[in-house]
């Protein structure tokens, strides 16, 4: 089965832009905008061990097939879920992630 290809690179800047616009909600309501380096490590291991079939490493940089997504950051913002739902925001205005 061949790989799944890349969004296109205007959905690619889209899906930024989205990221880009919830960190700056976050940074406003004074939430809490990046998670503890567990939980990123986590999000890390499921996205390379879980069968979604869209992790890719180039040069050591993770990328998600499904969103386009570079995992480096992805994984490290609470504001961020997987577009599969294998793993979920953080909510943490209370700082508990
Ligand atoms: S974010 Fe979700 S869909 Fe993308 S590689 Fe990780 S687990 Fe897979």
């Amino acid at each position: 089965m061949a790989d799944k290809e890349f969004p296109p690179i205007h959905e690619e800047a889209l899906n930024i832009a989205k990221a880009v616009g919830r960190v700056a909600q976050a940074a406003i309501t004074r939430t809490k905008i990046k998670v503890s380096k567990e939980v990123q490590e986590l999000r890390i291991t499921i996205c390379k061990t879980s069968c979604c079939g869209n992790y890719e490493e180039n040069d050591g940089r993770p990328r998600c097939r499904e969103c386009g997504c570079y995992l480096k950051y992805k994984t490290k913002l609470t504001t961020e879920t997987c577009p599969l739902g294998l793993w979920k925001k953080e909510e943490t205005k209370d700082g508990s992630v």
